[in-house]
């Protein structure tokens, strides 16, 4: 059975020896598609987080003093490997994670689009200066790097999220250390091990496999700097009040439940596309998926029709194979999990348009599977519309207008993404200033953000200051310094 482990200072990292529970030193991955464990991994406790802690701490004094051209340098290497390996990338991602293989190709792009940002970081580094203050003195603003800096991501984008994180901090000058999620432990190891080949020197990037224990000790640690993590609300809270209460910088993004608003104005057909991919895309298992959609008046009904016709279209089937166009679900238990959704919100009055519980696809029965759900005339006091589900269901809510719409979203507790489908240009620009939601889109479903604007939510979708990636990535990931110089002319003769 294939191995996957951790990877500190420049190398694999098997473990060291389970001091006081050996039963916790390694945990299984599971292909969704077939339910068998494919691989096993390694789980770090305190001792391996030590170490690739230390490996981070002894690498920094090196890569702060290197010069951003020859960063630069090496990012720019790095992008072309990542480049020239996008499908093996892929590959790992689908065999885990379960999404199919063209989804994990756009994911793979999406993180290489930070990458290149990270290529171009010169620019954003730059400091600001004032000649002549007082009298004859200058004043420099510049940013210098924190040190060690922790990533710890979700199982749903394994090599995107990471790559959200570790290329704008090392390019800014800090080592990492990152702990991915253990369902989709082996993309994050072949994107350090193409790092090494890139040129980036031992102890830089670091990887820790495991869980909460790992987590834990990295929040604890007193050698991490800043923490940035993505996942869901709950431990993401946990992790911002662990983590800053040790007195690190954290920026920590959680869970969502994406409304779209729809018009009676709207293209329909658009707006039921739009509904389609970004509910059903990735199974749903994005933060950045459509799961409720709210319908204005007349609205409603057409639009419902239309979803689902688009809806049945959707193939459910194994990310390895080409004719699919959404795969599993990651576990089990989370399969279950959003079945049981789809189950109480029947029993909590909605109605049932689509039901994706009984599915299986052939020849993989022991599959994650479950088809598409579409709920309609979803009560907001049902479980299915206050959580996040995470997975192929649609709520459909109606409302009587934009003022009932607005205000139900604005009650929603999470604030990652909203969008609305409007002719209205009006109505649009209403809806983008009033809405409580960190990504806004306007006749797109799923608004995330390109790699030079920042990416990051509101309320209980995020906690901390600075989002992802663009310019606030380079703020989390380094600190200012105002240096006021004052030389007077020299008295020497000329
Ligand atoms: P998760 O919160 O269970 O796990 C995230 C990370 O935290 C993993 O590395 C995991 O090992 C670790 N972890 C889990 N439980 C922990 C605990 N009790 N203490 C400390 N660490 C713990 O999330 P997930 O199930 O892997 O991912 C899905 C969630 O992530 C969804 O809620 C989704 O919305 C969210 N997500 C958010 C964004 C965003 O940008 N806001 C992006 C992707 C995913």
């Amino acid at each position: 059975m294939k191995t996957v482990t951790h990877w500190i200072a420049g190398k694999p990292f098997p473990g060291l020896p389970a001091a006081s529970d050996a039963s916790r030193a390694w945990g299984p991955v599971t292909d969704p598609a077939t339910g068998e464990v494919t691989a096993r991994v390694a789980m770090a406790g305190p001792a391996e987080v030590d170490a690739a802690v230390a490996a981070a701490k002894q690498a920094y004094a090196g890569w702060r003093g290197s010069s951003l051209a020859q960063r630069t340098a090496v990012l720019f290497r790095y992008r072309a490997l990542l480049d020239a390996r996008r499908d093996e990338i892929a590959a790992l991602i689908t065999a885990e994670q379960g999404k199919v293989h063209a989804d994990a190709l756009g994911e793979v792009a999406r993180g290489l689009e930070i990458v290149e940002l990270a290529c171009g970081l010169g620019t954003a580094l730059q400091g600001d200066m004032s000649a002549q203050v007082p009298g004859q003195a200058d004043v420099a603003s510049i940013r210098q790097p924190l040190g060690v800096v922790v990533g710890i991501s979700p199982f749903n984008f394994p090599a995107m999220i990471s790559m959200w994180m570790f290329p704008m901090a090392i390019a800014c000058g800090n080592t990492f250390v990152h702990k991915p999620s253990s369902k989709a432990p082996s993309a994050s190891v072949l994107l350090a091990e193409l790092a090494a080949e890139a040129g980036v020197p031992e102890g830089v990037l670091n990887i820790v496999q495991g869980d909460e224990v790992a987590v834990n000790a990295l929040l604890d640690h007193p050698d991490v700097a800043a923490v940035s993590f993505v996942g869901s609300t709950p431990v993401a809270r946990h992790v911002y009040r662990r983590a800053s209460a040790g007195g690190k910088r954290v920026q920590a993004l959680g869970g969502a439940k994406n409304h779209m608003l729809v018009m009676p104005d709207a293209d329909l057909d658009a707006a039921a596309d739009a509904a389609v991919s970004a509910a059903y895309g990735s199974a749903g298992q994005r933060c950045m998926a459509v799961s409720v959609v709210v319908a204005v008046g007349e609205a409603g009904d057409a639009l419902v029709s239309r979803i689902a016709e688009r809806a049945v279209k959707v193939t459910v089937g194994p990310g390895d194979d080409p004719a699919s166009t959404m795969g599993p679900l990651v576990t089990r238990a989370h399969r279950d999990d959003v079945a049981a959704y789809v189950a109480g919100a029947a029993a909590q009055g909605a109605e049932v348009v689509l039901d994706g519980r009984d599915f299986t696809v052939e020849g993989r029965e022991n599959g994650f599977w479950m088809g598409v759900s579409l709920l309609d005339k979803v009560s907001t006091d049902s479980d299915a519309y206050q959580n996040e589900i995470f997975g192929p269901v649609l709520c459909v809510v109606r409302a009587e207008s934009y003022d009932e719409a607005i205000g139900l979203i604005n009650a929603c507790r999470y604030g990652n993404a909203s969008s609305i489908f409007t002719r209205d240009g009006g109505t649009a620009r209403r809806f983008q200033w009033e809405v409580e939601a960190g990504m806004v889109g306007v006749n797109v479903p799923m608004p995330v953000p390109v790699g030079h604007h920042s990416f990051g939510g509101w309320k209980d979708s995020a906690f901390g200051d600075h989002r992802m990636y663009g310019s606030e990535a380079v703020h989390f990931y380094t600190q200012g310094k105002v240096i006021t110089s004052s030389w007077p002319d020299s008295p020497s003769p000329r």
